[in-house]
This record gives structure tokens, sequence and C-alpha cells, in this order.
């Protein structure tokens, strides 16, 4: 799935892209990603508006409208926005086509359907799945990282990591990696770290996921950017992945385990 450094990627090269250009027309081959919204109300509502602004709350890319509305995208597992000339053959899986007035396409595929694009009115406060996330991974100061980690006191940190109403933005990949960078073995239970775990931990979750960004994400599987190029991070990736090839530190063979339901990947020698 598509965490946060792989949606901030393609918000940056949406921003650049589509700000400012005007949807003249859609064409909805699946109404699935537009939930309760009949494909009229959405057609009704989105075309002939512009782009305002293109944003990012954890793994959810907002597309503000001209109209007041505004999109709010979900790429789940398998989703992919692409930005394409009209004159590449659509491909199977494709389920939504925005048609810009530049004369490209913004399409939306996915393999396996979990992935949305809904329409919102009125203020984005008030949204549900907006109002429940919990602080933005990179904008938590250490300060405000220790205070929820305090609120928690038990659970594995792992768990936690990948909880979105705790910390919004972190899922398999950068937990991993994340833990890894602070030698933390993703069993511990929150209330045995120390400061200086803390402290590390929440570097880590900064450097990681900044440096992902600047190699615009980690194409694991389904993953590519606005232009359907894949990501670069995958061979920076220090644990994710990584079980039975040698710790890129101590030589160590990287092991996998399951935290809740969750695989991790983690050095059994470098993560105590
Ligand atoms: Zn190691």
């Amino acid at each position: 799935m598509p965490e946060l450094p792989e949606v901030e990627t393609i918000r940056l090269q949406m921003k650049e892209e589509i700000e400012g250009k005007k949807i003249e027309s859609t064409k909805v081959i699946s109404d699935k990603p537009l939930g309760n919204t009949t494909v009229e109300e959405f057609k009704e509502r989105v075309e002939g508006a512009f782009i305002k602004d293109v944003k990012r709350r954890a793994k959810i890319l907002i597309i503000k409208l001209s109209t007041g509305d505004s999109l709010l995208i979900h790429l789940k597992l398998t989703g992919r926005l692409l930005l394409l000339r009209p004159s590449v053959p659509i491909e199977k899986h494709t389920h939504l086509i925005f048609n810009l007035n530049d004369g490209h396409q913004l399409r939306f595929w996915d393999l396996r359907r979990f992935g949305y694009v809904k329409l919102v009115s009125g203020k984005l406060k008030e949204v549900l799945e907006l109002k429940k996330l919990g602080p933005e991974a990179l904008e938590l100061s250490l300060n405000e990282f220790r205070n929820i980690l305090a609120g928690k006191r038990s659970g594995k940190i792992k768990s936690l990591l990948l909880d979105q109403h705790f910390i919004a933005g972190i899922g398999n990949i950068y937990s991993d990696e994340a833990l890894f960078y602070a030698g933390i073995h993703p069993e511990r239970n929150v209330a045995t770290l120390k400061e200086d775990e803390i402290a590390r931990l929440h570097e880590g979750i900064r450097k990681i996921m900044s440096s992902a960004i600047s190699y615009r994400g980690s194409s694991m599987d389904d993953y590519v950017d606005l232009f359907g190029k894949q990501g670069d991070f995958v061979p920076r990736h220090k644990v994710y992945r990584r079980m039975g090839k040698p710790c890129k530190a101590c030589g160590s063979l990287i092991k996998r385990i399951k935290v809740g339901g969750r695989s991790a990947h983690f050095c059994p020698k470098c993560q105590v």
C-alpha cells in the first residue's frame, strides 16, 4: 500500500501538473470508487470545475475544486493516479477518467478496487475519515511524539506506528525502517522505551520518510508515480522485505515475524 512518501510524491507531481487546470469532462467506467455519490451527481459537480489545490492528509489525497467541493482520493492497496495523453490505450482496471483542458487525462486505475474517489462538499474538518486521523507523521515534534506515546502506556510499538488514529501516514514499510533506524525491536512494549530510543525513533520516522519522498517512494508492488514511473527508494531499504538477507549494518540475517497480524522485518542483533 502506498504510504505517506508515495502519496506525497504523487501530490507534489499533481500540484505541479494539474493545479489551475479545468476538468472539462469525466468518464466513469466503474462507479465503485465514487461511494455513495451517483454518477450523475459526480459529473454535474465535477465537470467544469477548476483544480484549486492538491493537498494530502495521511495517505489521502485531497483535490480542492473551485466550486468549494473536494475530491478525496485513497489509493488503498493497488490504486494509481496517472497523467496520460488521451491517445494512450485505456488499460483494464481503469475506473475513472478526468479530461483536463490542457489535453491530458488524469486516470484512476485500481486492480483490487479498495481505493476511492469521493466527492465531499463543505468543510473538510467535518469529514469523519479525516477527523479521526492522528497527527501527521512528518509534522509531529519530538515533544508531541513523547506525549502521545506516554498517553498509550502499553501495546507493541510496531502496531502503534501502524495505527492511523495514533499517528497518520506510516505503514508497513516505513514502520519497519524507522524501528531499524532506532534500534528498536518491533515487539517492544511502548512502556519500556527509553527517552533516547523515543528520540531516535522520532528522528528515524522523519529522516527516512523525507528521504523516501526525495527518491519518489518505494515501488514494492503496484505503486508508481503520476507518470507511471517506479520510485527509487527500495534499494535503500535496510530491513523491509529483506528477510534472509544480511543486515547492512552487522551482517546478521534479517528476520520476518508477525506482529498484530502484520509482517515486521527486523535485524535480531541491531534491534533489541
Ligand atoms: Zn544488524
